[in-house]
């Protein structure tokens, strides 16, 4: 059994709790690998070891540190394989999905390095004469990346890599659910001449190591990725410092489909938005809205959806369309909220259950009908493979239900008419709108939740901005 150490200042050292953690295989329910329990010493010296490389560090040409960038994808392409394994087995991603991210994480690398002779700062006519107004871009100084289990590899990568290239240095530190692929990464990443203390990696409680990433006065950017309560939890702790944090938090995306939706790409591309990663992604589609006047015929194509979706073990060939919930904590969450919208009068359409299986915490495919707009179900992210279906019967219903939602992360619309796709564009209060397609970001966008989904964001030329700070120079000649 793997057991691994913290990765600070470039060496693999002990916690200094002496305390480790087990990591369980959602799947076989076994222990697979034991990772470090630190607490705030082991956060405080993987943010002096940080701060010691960054003044170096910054003052690198942006194309050399690309170049690290660049050697970090090649070393993710050429242990692809190994890493989805130790993905799949920490989180039961299916097997095809885990190399997908694997695969998307290098690309991301590669895309960051591409930014090194792009982004660049402006000149600014002044109101005075002989004047000029520069803007300068440069690096926050030390972030700390507080990430979630279910992307834990791709959304380390989405800290790590615009961090690295503006001249930050980075503290990360994994789910204590799914350390095993990032401690892998470290591996990796010691294997290159990165300087020391460029890039460190820690793991421990939210509360504990988590808290102390945060509070630290060394530390100048938090970046979570993770659920509202951790980043209210951030936002308080960082409060006293007043210091930047960008947080992607939950979501609770509403697909409405119009109609006049292509009503079999409507229903599938809603069920795969619902289903991929047994429903564990922050802008999965979460509920739906469905015009009364197309209500009957989408549901029977979205239940022949649901009743279609196979579920397995990870690494079965062919793969089954999802595998297991992250862990018995999520399951009886899921659980207990499906029993609850059943109590106040939701309708199973398909599903609801927990399976009687020999391994894994599955829960079925499930859709929910009769539910209505202030029920938990429909409010609250439910984080699985469950559904509830509402009808609507004009526009502007649609729009008022679809944005009632304390959550603002991602959207979907499915119509045939670009005046409806247009101003439901111009109507929808959420960060990401898909149109007649399933809910996935791109890396040259920008995943950037509204209300309660977040503060700033990730991806494209807006991520890379924060991790800039603007010196704006004024110059007379
Ligand atoms: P979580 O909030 O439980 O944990 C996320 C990370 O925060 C973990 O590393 C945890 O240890 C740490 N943490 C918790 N409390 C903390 C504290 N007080 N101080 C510092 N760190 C703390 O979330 P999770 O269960 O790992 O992930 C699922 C959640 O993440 C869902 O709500 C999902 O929507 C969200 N998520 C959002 C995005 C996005 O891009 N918006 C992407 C993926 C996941």
């Amino acid at each position: 059994m793997e057991k691994y150490l913290q990765y600070i200042g470039g060496e693999f050292i002990k916690p200094r709790t002496g305390e480790w953690f087990d990591v369980e295989n959602p799947y076989t329910r076994q222990i697979i690998a034991q990772a470090p329990k630190g607490g705030a010493d082991d956060a405080s010296d993987a943010l002096e070891a940080a701060k010691k490389a960054q003044k170096d560090w910054e003052k690198r040409p942006v194309p050399e540190r690309a170049g690290y960038l660049t050697r970090i994808a090649a070393l993710i392409r050429a242990n692809r394989v190994e890493l989805a394994r130790t993905l799949a087995s920490e989180q039961a991603k299916v097997f095809p999905f885990a190399q997908v991210e694997i695969d998307f994480t290098s690309d991301y690398f590669d895309y960051y390095a591409g930014w090194a002779r792009i982004y660049e700062g402006e000149i600014i006519n002044s109101d005075r004469l002989d004047e000029s107004i520069f803007l300068f871009r440069k690096p926050i100084g030390v972030a700390a990346g507080i990430c979630p289990w279910n992307f834990p590899f791709f959304v380390m990568a989405r800290k790590v890599a615009p961090a690295l290239l503006t001249g930050c240095t980075i503290v990360i530190k994994p789910s204590s659910t799914t350390p095993n692929t990032t401690f892998a990464f470290a591996r990796l990443v010691a294997s290159l001449d990165l300087p020391k203390g460029a890039l460190n990696i820690v793991s421990g409680g939210g509360a504990t190591l988590g808290d102390a990433l945060v509070r630290n006065p060394i530390t100048d950017m938090v970046t979570l990725t993770g659920s509202v309560e951790a980043g209210q939890e951030i936002i308080r702790a960082s409060a006293d410092k007043v210091m930047k944090v960008s947080l992607e938090l939950g979501g609770k995306a509403p697909a409405v489909v119009f109609a006049d939706a292509d009503l079999d790409l409507a229903a599938r591309r809603v069920a795969d938005s619902r289903l991929l990663f047994s429903g564990q992604i922050c802008n999965c589609a979460e509920r739906a809205y469905v015009h009364r006047s197309v209500y009957e015929p989408f549901m029977e194509k979205l239940t022949a959806a649901f009743k279609a979706a196979t579920y397995g073990d990870p690494f079965a060939d062919p793969a089954p369309s999802m595998s297991t919930q992250v862990d018995k904590a999520q399951q009886e969450k899921i659980d207990s909220m499906v029993k609850r919208a059943v109590r106040d009068g939701a309708e199973v359409i398909t599903g609801g259950n927990i399976p009687d299986m020999d391994a894994g915490y599955f829960f079925e495919p499930t859709i929910l009908a009769n539910v209505r707009q202030d029920m938990e179900i429909v409010q609250k992210e439910v984080f699985g493979p469950v559904l509830p279906v509402l009808p609507f019967d004009d526009y502007d219903e649609a729009i008022t239900l679809a944005n009632d939602c304390e959550y603002g992360l991602t959207s979907s619309i499915f119509s045939t008419n670009i005046n409806t796709v247009m101003r439901a564009l111009k109507d929808l209060k959420f960060g990401e709108t898909y149109v007649n397609r399933e809910h996935f970001e791109g890396m040259q966008g920008f995943h950037a939740g509204w209300r309660k989904s977040g503060i700033g964001g990730a991806d494209g030329r807006n991520g890379l901005m924060e991790y800039l700070l603007t010196q704006t120079a004024y110059i007379q000649f």
